[in-house]
């Protein structure tokens, strides 16, 4: 299995969709889909909070009431994703060595697998 780039050795690489042999699709947990935007919005949330503890006279209890939900669910996603985890690298696993064409972001070389 070709995880690195041929030409420049290089393990920037990334797999290439191609028409002919369709890639097996890694099946991405429910909890990743969830876990994702709810970490960018606990950020923006926590950014809006230190701005209003900067700017003004604390943060307003909307904004902490809204950090505290934004964090629970990311805990929450957080401990379904580590259950999925297992499941989701077999996955992951199956997609790399299904997927036959490659690309490097380094050089740009594209090649095929056998
Ligand atoms: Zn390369």
């Amino acid at each position: 299995m070709q995880y690195r780039c041929p030409k420049c050795q290089s393990p920037k690489v990334m797999p290439v969709a191609s028409a002919n042999t369709p890639a097996v699709r890694p099946v991405v947990p429910k909890s990743l889909v969830i876990l994702i935007p709810a970490l960018f919005i606990l950020l923006f949330l926590v950014l809006v909070s230190i701005a209003m503890w900067i700017f003004g006279d604390g943060a307003g209890s909307t904004v902490q009431i809204a950090t505290v939900i934004a964090f629970v669910i990311c805990v929450l996603a957080g401990i379904m994703f580590w259950r999925d985890l297992p499941n989701f690298k077999i996955s992951m696993q199956a997609f790399m060595n299904s997927n036959k064409d490659w690309k490097c972001r380094e050089c740009q070389h594209e090649w095929h697998i056998q």
